[in-house]
């Protein structure tokens, strides 16, 4: 029998080839019709004998899926059938205009690929650019919209013949694939030495000098995807120490990239999940356990108790490996903190003295994208940088906004957000704004976002810190109206969104700090929160800490200010010199940052709790200095044994009408008196953090009893400590609480922009 029906599909199935594999189906089984793009998703009509539609369904949805498609919906209805209706055609709509339908993320060469590439008698065969709709640079090479190649940096290169056949048949795997090219038309390798002069070209060559020379053990910056890689082997200790010193003694852990999983199981722990998040199109940095007599250098990630590695995922990569190469460390292309690298001058200029040789190619990056990094919160993937392979995929929204709206983000680890219709669209990982030419970069991609985006907002959000880069670059733009959201409010509100609450919910938002509404800074936070509003109803008590910027990587500061808050006037220093010369081996410097403290110098209140794990790390002699963000707390989380149920007390002390004050006078005593027993560190370390993690539900008992919610949302960068965070679910989970937590964003200050766009959003869809 003869039917037609109307098949509406929403999920990830726009700028993934839906439409020609639609197409291509629907040809196969002799069925009518057409299919078109919406703001909603993909809509076809289909006509044809009944037992076709229904293995067109099937098809669509399983065997024939398009590999990057997701899809989330779909729903057929019956719709009268049509006269003389007797072919298929892709219909072009006014969906066709919007960038977010068209451009899609930068995406790991797919396995077709691979094996056309290794295949002697395809022309594309050892082709380092080889790519297809499936597979290869989207978002890094788009300069502006419709995504077509002459908006790319593919714009330069003529397709040849073949290429251009394929590029125009729509049964093939390469129509309308914009980067699409070949040995003739496309992008070269060669290699330079480090001041620019060519020493080899031809793609065998070059490859083949490349991986003598990082076997020798030399430091190659390699252009890649979304901008260059410093690369060195992993194995080699030596040469990794000499990466370090020449980027400026960069003391964060390198990540490493190899071919084979196989040989990531060798150094360390990979799941089942884990395997498939390595292997996903998407191919991100995944923080796998270390195993024990791993031959990997010491140097590439001391302090930590994981390993970030990451599968080869551009044709490049692959052909190196080729070579015999076993395991290399990637690390971005850059120096210290500033803006990743991704022009080939540039390069050269400023990593001349880093790199011995620089593998480039012609094929210009015109957005420079980060390698993401993921881990695993209760046994499910979360990003600790969203970067390559995920943006610009935008999160939905329950609300639309009738303005679109600009969220400015936070100062560290910044990305920024935009809010149109019912999508957000956030930013790759920019980094800390106060490197100057990270600042830039960051003004620089917002207009380019906004340009690619079509986004005209008037309404502007950023934080409440006077202080910060971007709350002065919000309110310095003309024409818009200007939010300003709490910081921990922010961290909240991220985890609504990806939720698809409005709340309100118990929220839970613990990390370093961030400006609190009667200018103290805050940063250990329960509060009762929505979209709308919320209200503070507890918080780590505060304690003074002396010297503003300094205070977040000198640790001597928190650890005085938690001494002196918990043994008050009784306080000496020379009581605490065995403790205290370890982190601070200038008594006279302890002395002024001690009169400081008592005399509310260049002094906040602050319930910041990254600082108290700063504090208790460099207490065990873990370090005294955060050289990058979060290094002594990961060194403490790295120590902790598992198998510890002991913990130290601790009080809730509730006065008057104030919110509830979490006291860790108890335990910092208590941990004290260990240290003087000569517990182990590692010991001490598990019951200081089961402490943080005890203290939290009972925080939420309270707030549960004095509001009947029973919902707690966890956020903010002290949750991307992995022993912590587990712990605490658990907990929660025991006592009767369903426990939400960021998975698509950063719970770090990556994911502020986020939650400020969401508070924005749903202000303004209330707003009529
Ligand atoms: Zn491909
Ligand atoms: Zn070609």
């Amino acid at each position: 029998m003869v039917k037609r029906q109307k098949i509406v599909i929403t999920g990830r199935v726009q700028g993934v080839g839906f439409r020609p594999t639609v197409y291509r189906i629907a040809q196969a089984l002799s069925l009518s019709g057409f299919v078109y793009n919406d703001t909603k998703g993909v809509t076809i009509e289909l006509q044809g004998q009944e037992e076709k539609i229904a293995q067109f369904l099937v098809r669509l949805q399983c065997d024939d899926k398009p590999p990057l498609a997701e899809i989330k919906s779909c729903n057929a209805v019956d719709i009268p059938v049509i006269r003389d209706a007797d072919r298929f055609i892709i219909e072009t709509s006014d969906a066709e205009g919007s960038a977010l339908s068209q451009v899609t993320a930068d995406i790991t060469t797919c396995r077709d690929c691979l094996a056309e590439m290794a295949d002697k008698d395809d022309f594309r065969y050892g082709y380092p650019f080889i790519n297809c709709t499936n597979c290869g640079p989207r978002y890094s090479i788009v300069k502006t919209i419709p995504y077509d190649r002459p908006n790319t940096t593919m714009s330069v290169f003529k397709m040849c013949g073949k290429c251009a056949t394929q590029y125009t048949d729509v049964t093939d795997r390469r129509f309308h694939a914009q980067p699409v090219a070949c040995g003739a038309c496309g992008p070269k390798i060669w290699l330079t030495d480090n001041k620019g002069k060519t020493i080899r070209t031809g793609t065998d060559n070059t490859i083949t000098e490349t991986a003598k020379l990082l076997g020798e053990g030399k430091t190659v910056a390699i252009k890649g995807i979304g901008g260059f890689h410093l690369a060195v082997d992993a194995l080699n200790d030596q040469a990794v120490q000499r990466l370090r010193q020449r980027k400026r003694h960069d003391h964060k852990p390198f990540a490493m990239m190899t071919d084979l999983i196989e040989k990531i199981k060798e150094h360390a722990e990979v799941s089942v999940l884990a395997e498939k998040l390595l292997k996903s199109p998407q191919s991100p940095i995944v923080l796998l356990p270390k195993r024990e007599n791993s031959s990997i250098a010491p140097s590439v990630a001391s302090g930590v108790n994981t390993f970030g590695f990451m599968l080869c995922y551009a044709p490049l990569h692959y052909l190196l490996f080729e070579q015999g190469i076993d395991i290399l460390v990637m690390t971005s292309g850059n120096i210290s903190d500033e803006p990743l690298i991704c022009k080939n001058e540039k390069a050269l200029q400023r990593l001349g003295q880093v790199a011995d040789a620089f593998l480039m190619h012609d094929r210009e990056i015109y957005r420079q994208v980060d390698d993401s990094v993921v881990h695993f919160i209760d046994e499910q993937p979360v990003p600790l940088r969203r970067a390559r392979g995920y943006v610009p995929t935008p999160i939905f929204m329950e609300q639309t906004c009738r303005e679109d709206i600009f969220a400015a983000g936070a100062d560290m680890k910044n990305t920024f957000c935009f809010a149109k219709q019912n999508q957000l669209i956030c930013s790759e990982h920019i980094g800390d704004l106060e490197d100057a030419e990270v600042y830039h970069h960051y003004i620089d991609s917002i207009k380019h976002l906004a340009k690619l985006f079509e986004v005209q907002p008037k309404i502007v959000v950023c934080d409440l810190h006077p202080g910060y880069l971007s709350t002065r670059y919000a309110q310095s733009l003309s024409g818009v109206k200007v939010v300003q959201v709490q910081h921990h409010w922010a961290h909240i509100a991220s985890v609504l969104v990806e939720h698809g609450l409005d709340g309100p919910v118990i929220g839970i938002a613990y990390d370093g700090t961030g400006y609190g509404t009667e200018g103290a800074i805050w940063g250990c936070e329960c509060m009762i929160a929505s979209l709308e509003k919320f209200e503070r109803f507890g918080h780590l008590a505060y304690y003074p800490l002396a010297g503003a910027d300094k205070a977040s990587k000198e640790a001597i500061r928190p650890t005085l200010a938690l001494l002196k808050k918990t043994y008050g006037d009784d306080f000496k220093l020379s009581e605490f010199t065995w403790l205290l010369e370890r982190i601070e081996p200038d008594t006279s410097k302890q002395q002024v940052i001690l009169e400081q403290i008592e005399k509310g110098v260049n002094t906040v209140e602050t319930s910041s709790l990254g600082r108290v794990f700063d504090a208790v790390a460099a207490i065990l002699g873990l370090g005294s200095y955060n050289h990058f963000d979060a290094q002594l707390p990961m060194a403490l989380e790295a120590i902790a044994i598992s198998n510890i149920e002991e913990y130290y007390d601790f009080e809730l002390i509730r006065t008057d009408n104030k919110p509830l004050q979490l006291d860790l006078g108890k335990m910092i005593r208590q941990l004290i008196a260990d240290i003087k027993k000569g517990q182990a560190a590692e010991v001490i370390s598990a019951k200081f953090h089961n402490t943080i993690a005890i203290a939290l539900p009972a925080m939420a008992k309270q707030a549960r009893e004095s509001t009947n919610l029973d919902t707690v949302a966890l956020s903010g960068g002290v949750f991307c400590n992995r022993y912590l965070t587990n712990c605490l679910i658990k907990l929660l989970r025991k006592n009767g609480f369903r426990v939400l937590f960021n998975r698509e964003i950063p719970a770090n200050d990556g994911g502020i922009s986020v939650g400020q766009a969401a508070i924005a959003a749903y202000i303004v869809s209330r707003e009529t």
